[in-house]
């Protein structure tokens, strides 16, 4: 019999790590749907893409923050 993860006959899953075999487990438990899955992977792509859009937002307004406090610190420091 051979191994559910790799498939290697001198292998069982517990040879495997924990989050391998966390991971198999998870693809075990998705659908065989193959339209179902590809829409999921879409609606993930577009959850990533979301992602990184309000990490770009929120790095650029700390940027901003941190460049108001730098001039408000400049001012404050000529204006005692
Ligand atoms: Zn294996």
């Amino acid at each position: 019999m051979s191994c559910p993860i790799c498939g290697r006959s001198a292998c069982i899953q517990s040879f495997h790590s924990l989050e391998e075999q966390d991971l198999h487990e998870q693809r075990e438990a998705m659908p065989d749907d193959v339209a179902l899955l590809r829409r999921m992977v879409q609606e993930g792509a577009l959850e990533i893409l979301a992602l990184k859009s309000s990490l770009k937002n929120a790095a650029r307004a700390l940027d901003n923050a941190g460049r108001e406090l730098e001039a408000q610190s400049a001012y404050d420091a000529a204006n005692p």
